[in-house]
Parts: C-alpha cells; structure tokens; sequence
C-alpha cells in the first residue's frame, strides 16, 4: 500500500503552514504563537518528517496571518522555514523566512551583566549574523556578547 506523505498532517482550508522548520523546532514555533492551552484557532504540527531535504518540522494554523515580529522569531531559530498561506485549501502564497539584520526587544542578552538585564528601561539589540543555512547568531550592541545557542529559550 502506499501512503502519501502529505497525509500526514490534514489539510487546512483557511490559515498558514509553516513548513520547512528546523527539525526538532516545532515546539519553539507554538510558543513564540503564544499558543497554550486557552488559544482558539486549530493547530496541527508534525516532528521530525521525512522531507526532500532531511528532517523537518511542519507547523499548521488555522485562520491565522503572522505577524512580523512572531516571522522575525521564527526566522532566529529556523532560518530555512517557509510560510504558505492557504486560501480555500490552496496555497495562494508561498515565501521563505527574511532573515532580518537587526532584532530589538525580541532576544535577552545571556551576558548578565549587559546594560540591556540592568533595571535601565533599555531594550535588547542585537546584529543578526547568519552562522550557515541552518543557524543564526546574535551579537549585543551593548555589550557585543554573542549568542549563538539557545537563542529560543532567550526569545522573549
Ligand atoms: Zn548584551
């Protein structure tokens, strides 16, 4: 018998999917869309599917747009995604992640002493330096300290 990969995750008539994302990185991607156990629209997502390139993860979201800062988060941790927009169970539009080249106030600087995790009212900045295809490092424009690990669990 054979299977269609695409049925592994139902189609959706109206919303996003997020495909392509870094294998292991789905989760991250739910919590950037703050999405918890009160969030209303229907949510499927995959792990570690077989994709043409490797491993991936597959995100969908019903009725649901993204907003620049939510692509600019997913874009720090999975720079490879792609993001389709479905109409009427159709992808109308289909662009990959931009990897922006300056983040402000979307990633806490991991060196404690950074003014940045002062009481100072000062948001976090940082240069975004792209490492290879599939990784992204962080550097402060306060202190210089670069992340290039863990920057999911530094998103805030
Ligand atoms: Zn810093």
């Amino acid at each position: 018998m054979r299977v269609k990969r695409n049925l592994k995750i139902q189609a959706i008539e109206c919303g996003t999917v997020i495909d392509h994302i870094k294998a292991g990185q789905a989760l991250n991607v739910l919590r950037i869309l703050g999405i918890s156990s009160d969030f209303r629209a229907t949510i499927s997502f995959v792990m570690n599917a077989s994709g043409a390139r490797g491993k991936k993860d597959v995100v969908k979201i019903e009725d649901k747009k993204l907003s620049i800062e939510e692509l600019n988060r997913i874009t720090l941790i999975s720079p490879k995604a792609t993001i389709n927009i479905i109409r009427d169970f159709k992808v109308v539009q289909k662009n990959n992640v931009v990897l922006p080249s300056y983040v402000e106030g979307i990633v806490r600087c991991t060196n404690p002493n950074c003014i940045s995790n002062s009481n100072e009212p000062i948001k976090s900045k940082f240069f975004v330096l792209q490492e290879d295809e599939e990784r992204v490092a962080l550097q402060c424009l306060y202190c210089e300290h670069v992340i290039s690990e863990n920057i999911a669990e530094n998103l805030l």
